[in-house]
């Protein structure tokens, strides 16, 4: 049996529409008929090679869909099951980080050795079916709908693991730099809390969007945002680090960075205007998936209608118009696969 999905060939080559054996279900695994899939920044991370050499791979891991086969030795999963899963779907459970039963992240030397990626090592959602282990799934609560869940499989729960990693207080003031993929997201999570959130954007036709999306205030950069009394928190969301070392202008005393975009082009660095950051007692965290609670939580909102993202649907076989899209920024503001939707 055949199915159709995405393939990267090869490192900066573009995306094939190719028609592919639909996988087997290894024991522990289930196979998931998939209704949507996001895409994320990372996916172009991941055609450019900065992923190392995975090809040919299918792309993608904002994965939901409906569980139709379930592997030997599955006791937690059933045909009919509504799930979705992340970029990293299981761990090797031996190695020194596996030991100490921390959550599933991505590959480092300091993570697991042997994670299993979806859309990396393994194949991605950007495809009919996928095989995937049964522990890397969640259940989908009722009412939300697959193409709104696709999103926070990624985008929702970086943002949420940031915003959690950051210990917001009472009171605090978030500022969330760039709004896209991900920060059109965090802005409607901080606001979703009860926290003053302030949108930072360079461009000016999302300010009225920003607003719309529960910012109390917009502001251009870090200087403004000083203006205007400061943040307490930067939530840096844009595959961009040189807006977050800007915006630092504008982070009160105490104040913490939390980096939960990617960016593989240039090192993260800290504005030296005004005072030294370490003289302000301010932090800079590294935040990325948090654990299954954390995306079990930005489900929970998402289902609440307390978060929404804005997405543009497509077609397997509009690919390469949803690459070009993702690759030049232009997408508003998460592309999502419906595969099941047909051509
Ligand atoms: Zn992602
Ligand atoms: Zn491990």
């Amino acid at each position: 049996m055949k199915m159709k999905a995405i393939v990267m060939t090869g490192a900066n080559r573009p995306w094939e529409v190719q028609e592919v054996p639909i996988p087997k279900t290894e024991p522990g695994q289930v196979l998931v008929k998939i209704h949507a899939s996001g895409m994320c920044y990372t996916d172009v991370w991941a055609t450019q090679g900065y992923g190392g050499d995975i090809y040919p791979q299918t792309p993608g891991h904002e994965v939901v869909g409906e569980i139709v086969e379930v592997g030997a030795g599955v006791r937690t999963r059933r045909v009919g099951d509504r799930v979705g899963t992340t970029w990293v779907q299981s761990a090797c459970g031996r190695c020194p980080y596996c030991r100490e039963n921390r959550p599933l992240t991505g590959q480092t030397a300091m993570n697991c050795n042997d994670p299993g990626t979806t859309g990396f090592a393994l194949q991605g959602g950007h495809a009919e079916y996928i095989a995937i282990a049964a522990e890397g799934t969640v259940l989908l609560p009722e009412g939300l709908g697959y193409v709104d869940a696709a999103p926070m499989m990624c985008a929702g729960y970086t943002t949420w693991s940031g915003l959690r990693d950051a210990v917001p207080q009472p009171r605090d003031k978030i500022a969330v730099v760039g709004i896209g993929g991900l920060g059109h997201i965090a802005l409607q999570l901080s606001k979703a809390c009860g926290f003053e959130t302030i949108a930072i954007t360079h461009s000016p036709d999302k300010r009225e969007l920003a607003t719309q999306l529960g910012a109390d205030q917009v502001v251009a950069n870090g200087n403004e945002l000083r203006d205007i009394g400061g943040a307490d928190i930067l939530l840096v969301t844009t595959n961009d680090f040189s807006a977050a070392g800007a915006a630092i202008t504008g982070l009160k005393t105490d104040g913490r960075v939390v980096l939960c975009g990617l960016d593989f082009t240039k090192p993260f660095s800290i504005s030296s205007d005004g005072v030294p950051f370490h003289m302000m007692r301010q932090r800079v965290i590294g935040s990325t998936h948090g654990g299954q609670h954390y995306l079990s939580e930005v489900l929970d909102l998402a289902a609440k209608g307390k978060v929404k993202p804005i997405v543009e649907t497509f077609s397997l076989d509009q690919a390469p118009e949803a690459y070009n899209r993702l690759v030049s920024g232009k997408m508003r503001f998460r592309g999502v696969f419906t595969p099941s939707q047909g051509s």
